[in-house]
């Protein structure tokens, strides 16, 4: 597969990890002064449940490189996604906004120019700014690529025939890709942010990932969208409940998938550090949302729901100098932290609009005792949620015209974590008091419109692109 390199110069414009910090104040970071900046590499790897990386107490060896990352740095054991699916959930991260605020909670819509991000805030102090992509849901098309001084979308070229997931670039690839820019890389203090794919359905890692965790013959299921879209519950009132073997099989692939991006990974850092190119360098890794394995009767809930499978994410973050390496923090993190904590581990600006705050800052661990953590979608079907150390509500609005979800009801969804982390038991009429509070806490930020003004333009994506869309379910069938 030909993959075109769509670079926009200047843009469109169980862990046994101790100790375990919990709400125990952090060390104040002394602020770092011009050319002493250290470089940040923020990874996004797609569609990553922090429940399958070894790490995060998984039984399976899927993560050993990024296991060495969390040794050297902050793993935050509970942070959440502020949305379940690519777009908005990365934009959340980029802009340090919820959903909502940024306004781009679908695909209609392009990031307005007057938005903040990251990478400009970065920009701003004096930073070279580049990315390497893996999807159109991250591409400069919705505006992700304000800030970067190079966006390299590594997405088919538009001539190519497949119109599924088969077209997005491999982790292998990806990396290679990305050799030639460390080999080049200046003195200049660095933005480099990585987003790779393969953890997205298809379910296809390559040899030998693909029988590392699904070694048995019983089910020889291919991990295709077009083989797992009985399973999908959003798509049907009443989806088919796949088989225990099929899911054995599928898990394993997905797990394959993780796997061999960790290798990769790996791969990738050999050269970062051959070439010096870690000596002073933040670290940070995360996803934009997980994925559901059958958790709730379903093979796809990212996109469809808020249940953890799909919002509990990994995020590590790895301080120049390994300050505080190895350390489990357990107050709640979100998305829209990441942004801030990056620039405030930088010494640099975080701006006013930024809704996140520094999870590393002295006093976060501390006031992150009852702090909420919010998600939202408004895609197929409109939910929203809020968590906090214990509870979780989850509100399902009306379906509109156009909704896709048959299976959304309207109406509230609370569970109690502590006794039931699966989110199985709805307990929302039994305690209404906590029902009550959850729900005010959740009404009055789903009422903040504060950032949604203002007009938003149309992506125009190509005829290709909406077939490949169309292949992975992300749009509507045209029939
Ligand atoms: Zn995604």
């Amino acid at each position: 597969m030909r993959f075109k390199d769509l670079t926009s110069p200047t843009g469109r414009r169980r862990g046994a990890i101790l100790p375990l910090l919990s709400w125990v104040a952090w060390p104040a970071l002394s602020p770092v002064q011009g050319s002493e900046r250290p470089n940040i590499i923020l990874i996004s790897v797609d569609t990553l449940r922090a429940d399958h990386l070894s790490c995060y107490g998984y039984e399976r060896e899927t993560t050993p490189f990024i296991d060495s990352l969390a040794r050297k740095g902050v793993r935050f054991e509970n942070a959440f996604a502020n949305a379940s699916w690519t777009l908005p959930s990365h934009l959340s991260v980029m802009t340090s906004r919820y959903p909502h605020n940024h306004g781009v909670e679908n695909d209609d819509r392009i990031l307005p120019a007057a938005a903040v991000t990251l990478a400009e805030a970065l920009k701003a102090e004096g930073y070279a700014t580049t990315a390497f992509i893996s999807w159109v849901y991250v591409s400069a098309q919705f505006g992700f690529d304000q800030g970067f001084d190079a966006y390299h979308e590594l997405l088919p070229a538009e001539e190519a025939v497949d119109d599924s997931t088969h077209a997005a670039v491999k982790a292998e690839d990806f990396v290679s890709r990305v050799l030639p820019w460390a080999d080049g890389a200046g003195k200049q203090p660095f933005f480099l942010f990585l987003h790779l794919f393969d953890p997205h359905i298809n379910y296809e890692p390559p040899k030998p990932y693909e029988t590392m965790f699904a070694p048995t013959r019983e089910s020889m299921l291919k991990g295709s969208f077009s083989n797992l879209e009985p399973y999908i519950r959003g798509l049907h009132a009443q989806p088919k409940r796949i088989l225990p073997e099929d899911l054995r099989r599928m898990t394993g692939l997905y797990d394959g998938e993780i796997r061999y991006v960790d290798d990769q990974l790996r791969r990738l850092f050999a050269r970062l550090e051959e070439r010096g190119l870690l000596a002073n360098t933040i670290i940070a890794l995360t996803s934009d949302h997980g994925e559901e394995l059958d958790d709730h009767g379903s093979m796809e809930g990212h996109q469809w729901t808020l249940y953890d499978e799909v919002l509990h994410v990994p995020l590590i973050v790895c301080l120049p100098r390994g300050e505080s390496g190895g350390t489990v923090a357990r107050s709640l993190a979100q998305s829209i932290d990441i942004a801030p904590t990056l620039l405030a581990a930088a010494g640099a600006t975080v701006p006013a609009e930024f809704q996140g705050r520094n999870l590393l800052a002295a006093s976060a661990a501390s006031e992150s005792y009852g702090a909420l953590v919010f998600s939202e979608i408004k895609r197929f079907n409109r939910k929203w949620s809020v968590r906090n150390e214990r509870y979780k509500l989850i509100f399902t609005g009306d379906r509109k015209p156009g909704d896709r979800d048959e299976h959304a009801r309207q109406g509230y969804e609370l569970y109690d974590l502590a006794g039931d982390p699966g989110e199985t038991k709805n307990i929302y009429s039994q305690i209404p008091p906590m029902a009550a509070a959850m729900r005010s806490a959740l009404r009055r930020w789903m009422a903040d419109g504060v950032g949604t003004q203002g007009n938003f333009e149309k992506p125009a994506l190509t005829d290709r692109q909406l077939a490949r869309l169309r292949g992975m379910g992300y749009v509507e069938k045209s029939e």
